[in-house]
């Protein structure tokens, strides 16, 4: 089977599409399951200061969840109710709470902010020339590995998205990758192999393969995902992943239904 565990609606106020037209896609796709995970609300700022078109409301949340729980009563894919949050030190409890009031299938856990630069967003990319490259893939990795520690998240997000536009550090990052991917396995956390990736200026799959080998080697389950922000994107790349992931050694996907996690042959 294949599953398509990250996608996002016109819900989070940056993508298009209705849940149905999700749906046929991946109906047409012959996907056996997909997991919808908009944006959970910036619960780190004060709700004055959520910048709108980036992530639902507190207010729409519940709407969110009740959306994807009608809309898979009669779906002819397989549907579960995730969400993808961010992770901002010193705020776990907000989190917890917010996390704990509805019946996810599974929690993404993301790090898109390092001290409220949004490193992801193509308008802020002036701020990687406020870095050293290297000592910016040691700080964005510490915050994910801090992030899957938290216990909160199932999954761990695109988990080298700092490639994304393409600002690699000289030198290895073996060691970087495998202290992460052993932090993520004492966390008992999913790696996310995300195609988005694949459609950016970096042009290859979240992680990278050297980090899925280590991911493989010490036992780590993973996940698939499109980040589609709009229907036709469903399940883009993600033969693509699944050939990654087999190369890597892997045979089994995981699953999750109301946060246990069940690993299924990929197909
Ligand atoms: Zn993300
Ligand atoms: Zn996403």
């Amino acid at each position: 089977m294949t599953a398509d565990y990250h996608i996002h609606t016109k819900m989070c106020g940056h993508a298009t599409g209705e849940l149905e037209e999700y749906l046929a896609v991946a109906a047409k796709q012959g996907l056996a399951e997909i997991g919808f995970s908009d944006h959970l609300p910036l619960y780190f700022l004060p709700p004055e200061r959520r910048p709108a078109g980036y992530a639902m409301t507190e207010a729409e949340l519940c709407g969110y969840v009740d959306a994807v729980l009608r809309v898979r009563e009669n779906s002819p894919v397989l549907v579960k109710l995730g969400v993808e949050a961010d992770f901002v030190p010193g705020y776990e409890a907000q989190l917890k709470k917010l996390l704990e009031a509805y019946p996810f299938d599974y929690v993404i856990g993301s790090v898109h902010f390092i001290d409220g630069w949004s490193f992801d967003n193509h308008e802020e990319i002036g701020g990687y020339s406020r870095w050293d490259i290297g000592e910016l893939y040691e700080r964005y990795f510490a915050l994910v590995r801090q992030a899957a520690l938290s216990g909160l998240f199932d999954i761990m997000a695109h988990p080298d998205l700092i490639k994304k536009f393409n600002y690699m550090p000289p030198g290895d990052l073996t060691q970087l990758y495998e202290e992460t991917v052993l932090t993520f396995k004492k966390a008992g956390v999913c790696v996310e192999v995300n195609t988005a990736g694949l459609r950016c200026p970096v042009r290859e799959i979240y992680p990278a393969p050297g980090f899925l080998a280590a991911a493989y080697r010490h036992g780590l389950p993973v996940t698939l995902g499109s980040d589609a922000h709009h229907p036709q994107i469903t399940g883009a790349g993600l033969d693509r992943a699944v050939a990654l992931i087999k190369t890597t050694g892997y045979l089994e996907i995981a699953t999750f239904e109301r946060r246990s996690r069940t690993l299924r042959n990929v197909d």
